[in-house]
């Protein structure tokens, strides 16, 4: 049996039409699929049948959109056609005169809920772990399989907008309560039969949209009530993307002119939205990235090959404040046994009750069960005796940044570690081969790099000392994936990739201040840019003082190495700050005032950098934050620090927010155009300094449909 779509017809008159693509994990909106759902309509319309079940053969019901073949598109018919040609067969579907139930036992995502809608009723099996949703505008883009058009004549304009324009997933229980599904089932049995039972009992069914006397529910697009809302839902999604994310305001676009025509001409109207989606710079990079790059990394592209995978049984984390309470926690949710050291028993415990405090509140919040909480909680075991790591497979520090503190506990470790065991170092900021000298076997010593705060950021870089082997490197990747969280992989260096990267962010932001460029314009910039927190904003978060501090070790180390260090001009403004107390958001004083949840830019700010009388263009500070990052990934990428463009990427967005549409550091100069974008760096370095010294650029290599100007 390997057709895309078997049916199976039962004494009672029913069709099951189940989903099955041949040779692909899950099922996908493909032609083949739809040429089998073509053949389940033909078989549909013969008399002696009563109607039809849509179900699946594989675990999801259907996961979306064929993202290869969209990824192949080059001219807008291509989109257009193949997002009408499958709304014929889904018009044909509906339209038949028999009632369609569709039987969801999986995920039903992006088309897979297209394909659901354009069935009479959705019974979905009860489980909280299934998705449903229109994640399209994740990717650029938005549903061109009568998504909009369907959901807004069954839910109204409002949810629809909410649905798709955020793209977020939906349980099954929130799905029944927003109303795009018809009833649960509790069981896969039940859920058979409440589709049969569905059948029966509506021999005649009809979508509400094909009554003589339909209404949008809450309104059509000219209705008083959508009149207001059509008012200021523009300018909130502006507000929200700055314009970067075009598929936002094309999906506004199809449901609100949707919301004026009929059902046909509304779908047409959705199909060229969805081509002008498919082929949109930002739609490539964000599935560039987020799609290919994503699960490239996530598969182990950077994971050395021929180490067989392990899993951690056992793991040790020494130092339980902030970063270690975190892994503790993060690692015992995955299974893991957990001994948790800090230097008294009282700061252990303390490392424990932050697991306890968010267990409390998942359990509070129905996302877990007293029980399930109560046997993670007992996974980990806090105490001062470094006797306990016996038999941990890995250990990792997350002690105070200091290098005597950091080599006393690696010795402690190693002293009882079996001979194969792992020692990891969660250091930010100190070079992992130094770290390494501490340690009896420095080939089994590695850095593993959380972002705060563990439970949510999903970035670990990994870093590679001088000295550690493939097998340590391989290890901390399977650890790393065992935990659910996304690794990459870089060289040893100062500041590795994401700190040295992210520093160029915030220190541009800082020179400008220097510079005369208005506070007000710098932090408007960074959020044009695209990047989630504006540059003032976020290095009041990380500290100007933690800035100042690394900037001196730095110049220290360098020192001892005979070498000279540039300081960055944004520095003398975080040094300059840092003199006057503010020192940032913990102090309650930085570039900002903050009281309680509130916070303003401070006034006397532009007393002690005074604003220019004539301010440069936006696109300038725009252009100078996005550079100043792309021109020092491609250095990481030159200087070996970065092992792979992908890596640089995939942690750009998840370790720091950098901008989704452009896709990351280095797929934004193939997206600019490697020709354009040396061009302009090397502008800027001639008038900002060899910061943006393009350089480095050739050391990317084209990659697949980013080809370079
Ligand atoms: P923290 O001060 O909150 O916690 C450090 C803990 O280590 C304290 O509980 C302390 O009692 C304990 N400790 C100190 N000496 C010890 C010893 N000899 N044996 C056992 N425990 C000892 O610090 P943190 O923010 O959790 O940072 C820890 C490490 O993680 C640092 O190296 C830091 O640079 C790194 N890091 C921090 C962040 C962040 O955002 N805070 C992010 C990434 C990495």
């Amino acid at each position: 049996m390997d057709q895309a779509v078997q049916l199976q017809l039962g004494d009672d008159g029913i069709l099951v039409a189940t989903m099955n693509l041949p040779g692909r994990p899950m099922n996908v909106v493909t032609d083949t699929l739809m040429e089998g759902i073509a053949a389940a309509v033909a078989r549909l319309a013969e008399p002696g049948v009563k109607g039809l079940i849509l179900a699946s053969g594989k675990a999801d019901f259907c996961a979306g959109g064929d993202i290869d073949r969209m990824s192949k598109w080059t001219t807008p018919q291509e989109p257009f056609e193949a997002s009408m040609a499958m709304k014929r067969v889904l018009r044909q579907l509906e339209t038949q005169g028999k009632p369609v139930v569709a039987a969801i036992a999986g995920h039903a995502l992006g088309g897979g809920l297209e394909l659901a809608l354009a069935c009479h009723a959705r019974i979905v099996l009860d489980n909280p772990r299934l998705k449903l949703g229109q994640p399209e505008v994740k990717l650029g883009l938005l549903p061109g399989g009568g998504g909009t058009v369907r959901l807004s004549r069954l839910v109204g304009i409002q949810a629809t907008l909410q649905i798709c324009g955020e793209g977020a997933d939906f349980s099954p229980q929130k799905a029944l309560a927003t109303g795009f599904i018809t009833a649960l089932a509790a069981t896969p049995e039940a859920l058979t039969q409440a589709a049969r039972d569905w059948i029966a009992a509506n021999p005649k069914a009809k979508q509400p949209w094909d009554a003589p006397k339909f209404r949008f529910p809450g309104g059509d697009s000219k209705s008083p009530a959508m009149a207001q809302l059509w008012a200021i839902a523009p300018s909130i999604a502006y507000g929200k993307g700055r314009g970067l994310y075009p598929a936002v305001g094309h999906i506004m676009s199809a449901v609100f002119e949707g919301g004026l025509l009929g059902f046909d001409a509304a779908s047409v109207v959705e199909s060229r939205y969805f081509a002008a989606c498919c082929l949109s710079r930002e739609a490539k990079n964000l599935i560039g990235t987020l799609w290919y790059g994503l699960n490239a990394v996530k598969k182990g592209a950077s994971r050395p090959v021929g180490v067989p995978p392990q899993k951690v049984a056992k793991l040790g984390v020494l130092g339980a404040g902030m970063m270690g309470a975190g892994i503790a926690h993060v690692a015992a949710k995955a299974g893991i046994e957990v001994v948790l050291i800090d230097t008294t028993q009282d700061a252990a415990e303390r490392g424990k009750a932050h697991t306890q405090a968010l267990l409390d509140a998942a359990v509070k919040k129905g996302r877990s069960t007293p029980d399930k909480a109560a046997a993670l909680l007992a996974r980990i075991t806090p105490t001062t005796d470094f006797a306990r790591l016996a038999g941990c497979e890995l250990v990792i520090e997350a002690v105070f940044e200091d290098r005597a503190v950091k080599a006393g506990v690696t010795r402690q470790a190693e002293a009882v570690l079996r001979a194969g065991a792992v020692f990891a170092s969660n250091t930010s900021t100190l070079p992992i081969t130094g770290l390494a000298q501490a340690s009896a076997r420095p080939a089994q010593f590695i850095g593993l790099h959380f972002f705060s705060p563990v439970e949510k950021m999903p970035l670990v870089e990994i870093i590679v000392g001088a000295q550690t082997s493939d097998e340590t490197l391989a290890r901390g990747f399977d650890f790393v994936r065992q935990i659910g969280k996304t690794p990459i992989v870089v060289n040893d260096s100062r500041g590795f990739y994401t700190s040295r990267v992210f520093g160029t962010y915030v220190m541009e932001g800082l020179a400008m201040l220097a510079e005369g460029v208005h506070p007000r314009s710098i932090e408007e910039a960074g959020l044009q840019a695209g990047m989630p927190m504006p540059p003032l904003a976020l290095q009041d978060e990380v500290s100007l003082s933690l800035a100042v501090h690394v900037a001196d070790q730095t110049r220290c180390d360098l020192a001892a190495e005979g070498r000279s260090y540039d300081e960055h001009p944004g520095m003398a403004v975080a040094r300059r700050l840092c003199e006057i107390g503010r020192v940032g958001r913990k102090a309650g004083r930085g570039f900002y005032d903050y009281d309680g949840g509130d916070k303003r830019l401070w006034p006397g700010l532009t007393g002690l950098y005074p604003p220019a009388p004539v301010q440069p263009p936006m696109r300038e500070l725009v252009d100078r934050l996005l550079y100043a990052q792309a021109v020092e990934s491609a250095r990481c990428l030159a200087e070996g620090v970065l092992r792979s463009a992908v890596d640089g990427d995939v942690g750009s967005i998840l370790g720091w927010g950098f901008a989704p549409c452009h896709g990351g550091t280095l797929r934004f100069i193939e997206s600019v155009g490697v020709g354009v974008f040396t061009a302009r760096a090397t502008e800027l370095a001639a008038r900002y300094g060899p910061r943006f010294d393009p350089s480095a650029v050739p050391a990317l290599a084209p990659r697949e449909g980013h080809p370079p100007s």
